[in-house]
């Protein structure tokens, strides 16, 4: 065949059950697959398909991709936080990289940071303005239970004490990768409607 000539077009033998078994069994989040369930054949979206949801189903699924985070750092863990939103780990890939100066426009408050009795008053008081639904990452082990702290007369002994914590993010200081896994889970939570 000459080089200026194109092969014949093979005919493409497809099947739409290939198509249904090759399907990634892995979550959006990366947090492991499922176990694997057969599709339902005919559950391909298509314009004879109806899907049915609750509102709260909805609203849930839509807050779990845009968690936006209070920008609050506190000590050393604040560094790793920017990094984790830097390009190099690109936190807006996981909707939650718009950093709010205010806590009325924020649902994630991340503890970047050694918390002192002195600054708890005004953690509290940042979290009761942010509006509901909100949800609080401990970030480092300071935050989470006094880490180097642990005996120190001006530290407060986790961010728990203070308000609830619903992720934990180990280390000192946690790696943005460890944030970003903590972002994932809080996600993850608030899909269920945690
Ligand atoms: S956990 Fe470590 S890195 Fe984070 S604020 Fe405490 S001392 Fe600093």
């Amino acid at each position: 065949m000459a080089v200026d000539q194109k092969p014949p077009a093979r005919p493409i033998h497809f099947e739409i059950s290939d198509a249904l078994k090759q399907r990634p069994t892995t979550t959006q989040t990366g947090l492991g697959a499922p176990d694997y369930v057969a599709p339902t054949p005919g559950a391909i979206a298509n314009e004879d398909n109806v899907v049915f949801a609750t509102v709260k189903d909805l609203m849930s699924w839509a807050r779990s991709r845009s968690p936006w985070p209070l920008g609050y750092g506190l000590a050393c863990c604040a560094i790793e936080m920017m990094a984790a939103s830097a390009s190099h780990h690109d936190l807006a890939r996981f909707g939650a990289e718009v950093f709010r100066s205010s806590p009325r426009q924020a649902d994630v408050m991340i503890v970047a940071g050694t918390v002192t009795h002195k600054m708890a008053p005004r953690l509290r008081r940042l979290y009761e303005q942010m509006p509901e639904p909100k949800w609080v990452i401990a970030m480092g082990n300071c935050a989470s239970s006094g880490g180097e702290f642990w005996d120190s007369y001006a530290t407060l002994q986790g961010v728990d004490t203070v308000v609830p914590v619903d992720v934990y993010v180990p280390g000192c200081p946690p790696r943005p990768e460890a944030l970003i896994e903590g972002i994932l889970r809080l996600r993850e939570k608030i899909f269920r409607g945690g």
